[in-house]
């Protein structure tokens, strides 16, 4: 739905409400169990260009997916691998970086910019990177050498090619 014109034009937020209100009203419940049926959890950037259900073929139920700036296994990250593990039940996980990241070429600068403008340091790294595969191999360590996570024997990660939509493993 095209947005209206003029100052009274709805906000994003306010067209996610009216797209729900459709969604809605075909949508059924599947009587779907919390526990992500292919006991898979997805750790991936928040790239917008990133479809995971279209990508990986995953149905609503599936999987659990966790996302953030750059994909990166964070301590955030690490909670949400561990209450999927250990309270939901998943077993493989699964790590999606991509070609054209929005951290590629970020440096610590960007945190020192952010220091100096709000007179404050971030409590968080940048978690910049500049090599692909190498920031791709330090998240599947940091998930294989993770004291929380009971499961950390299928663990593999992946380049996502924004402009082939092709999957590349890192080894
Ligand atoms: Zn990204």
């Amino acid at each position: 739905m095209a947005p209206a014109p003029g100052p009274e034009r709805p906000s994003e937020t306010d067209r996610f409400v009216l797209s729900n209100r459709s969604y809605a009203e075909t949508f059924r419940d599947g009587g779907m169990d919390a526990r992500p049926v292919r006991r898979v959890a997805v750790v991936a950037c928040m790239d917008a260009r990133l479809d995971l259900f279209a990508a990986l073929g995953l149905e609503l139920g599936d999987a659990h997916i966790i996302r953030n700036a750059g994909g990166v296994v964070t301590d955030d990250a690490i909670r949400s691998l561990t209450i999927s593990q250990r309270a939901l039940g998943t077993r493989t996980v699964v790590l999606i970086h991509h070609t054209g990241c929005g951290l590629l070429g970020l440096t610590e600068e960007f945190r020192h910019e952010l220091e100096r403008e709000v007179g404050q340091r971030p409590q968080w790294a940048v978690e910049s990177f500049t090599d692909l595969d190498a920031d791709v191999r330090q998240s599947v360590q940091r998930v294989r050498t993770s004291p929380f996570l009971p499961h950390t024997d299928d663990v593999r990660g992946f380049v996502f090619d924004v402009h082939t939509g092709l999957l590349r493993e890192v080894h």
